[in-house]
């Protein structure tokens, strides 16, 4: 399907960023157009991709290209008073192509967490087609503010937002990586899933033979609201084309049974591994899977099991399912879209954490009143000058 992609703070971008690099690479061609908006000039100035044309800055006249630190109502301020400056290239877009808006932004900083939620709610405004929110949530680690800023800006985006897909950055850090480097990868990995899951929808039907290849209007279905998570298994297959190896495989027939255990199994995995966001499976409310791979590796009957064995796991009625034969390909794989999940524990700890950093800080904030009182106040002993 068509997207206009909209990276808002400094993760937005950079994943919006790694989205074009991803596109390309794949010629998945489901990127209509991509803007950056952001309130530090320097964050626009370190994106690669994106077109300097569609870089817009916002809030000058109040952080005059500094950005709002760590402050998201600031960040939601001035994305509110400049939100005509992020029109202005959204008018640049030929809206009629495009299926659905994306907005990427990182929850827990100033700008995209607080910026993303007041675009969202003008675009629904605007626009008929669906507006969907790509959500990162912080680590655990990175401290209070960071939690609090993206347990307000979650509840905020997911309401104003047609569905919001989440990415947990908890989940998928590793040990020992440096956080630039440990971005890098993490975003590639967010791309990957999301990207062949879009660009599942984007495949014309005369471009392949299959008939069962996914179309956009299943994933605007599946994404009909609430939060999503995403899972994904891949698995290498041999597909050389010339040399001893294939003319013995000919003579051998394809093996069916084989191609359609590898996929059920696929779909398993990419279900009960690790998803962008953890959560309980049978809390889901639909689900969509789509297989992706040469269309000689595609097995019908492989994504129809692993469509019912999700219908079983989730006890949903709305489990769709799908194609995406990418041709000279070595891998095959199953993309995992739970749609409407309600049961997510992080999200709850999130909330929890973000009660007791909002509970401290307030109290903090009084004692350091009533302190700088005590340290000022002199009684009748000494008069002011004024
Ligand atoms: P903003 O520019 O004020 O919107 O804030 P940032 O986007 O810099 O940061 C917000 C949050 O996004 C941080 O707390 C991190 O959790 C996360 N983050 C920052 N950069 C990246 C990135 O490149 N990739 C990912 N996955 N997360 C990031």
């Amino acid at each position: 399907m068509k997207l206009a992609l909209i990276g808002f703070g400094q993760a937005g971008g950079k994943i919006v960023d790694e989205f074009l690099t991803y596109d390309d690479a794949i010629g998945g061609g489901f990127i209509e157009a991509a803007i950056a908006v952001n309130s530090a000039t320097t964050d626009l100035h370190g994106l690669e991709q994106i077109p300097q044309s569609n870089r817009v800055l916002i809030g000058q006249a109040r952080v005059k290209g500094h950005g709002v630190g760590a402050d998201n109502e600031l960040g939601a301020e001035v994305t509110e008073e400049d939100i005509s400056e992020i029109q202005g290239a959204i008018d640049r877009i030929p809206i009629h192509e495009i299926d659905a808006f994306l907005i990427v932004a990182g929850m827990g900083g100033g700008t995209g967490s607080g910026g993303a939620p007041v675009l969202a709610s003008h675009l629904k405004e605007i626009y008929t087609q669906p507006v969907y929110g790509l959500g990162i949530l912080p680590a655990t680690d990175e401290g209070g503010i960071y939690t609090l800023n993206a347990a307000r800006s979650f509840q905020t985006f997911v309401r104003e937002v047609d569905n919001l897909l989440v990415f947990d950055n908890d989940v998928w850090r590793d040990a020992g990586e440096t956080v630039s480097g440990g971005y890098d990868r993490i975003n590639r990995e967010i791309v990957e899933r999301f990207g062949l899951l879009f660009a599942a929808g984007e495949v014309n039907q005369g471009d392949h033979v299959a008939e069962s290849v996914v179309d956009s209007s299943e994933i605007i279905n599946t994404l009909d609201d609430g939060v999503s998570t995403i899972g994904y298994a891949r698995e290498t297959v041999d597909t050389s084309g010339n040399g001893l190896l294939s003319s013995f495989r000919e003579t051998e027939t394809f093996d069916e049974g084989a191609a359609t255990n590898r996929m059920t199994s696929l779909v398993r995995k990419a279900t009960l591994g690790r998803l962008t966001l953890p959560c309980d499976v049978g809390s889901a409310d639909r689900g969509l899977v789509v297989s992706t791979g040469p269309p000689e590796h595609l097995n019908r009957k492989g994504v129809e099991r692993g469509r019912q064995w999700l219908e079983d796991e989730t006890g949903s009625m709305e489990i769709r399912g799908g194609d995406y034969p990418i041709p000279d390909r070595n891998e095959v794989g199953a993309i995992v879209l739970l749609s409407g999940v309600t049961d997510v524990p992080r999200i709850d700890q999130l909330q929890q954490v973000a009660i007791e950093a909002q509970d401290t800080t307030e109290m903090v904030r009084a004692q350091a009143q009533e302190d700088f009182a005590s340290l000022v106040d002199t009684g009748d002993e000494i008069d002011a000058l004024f």
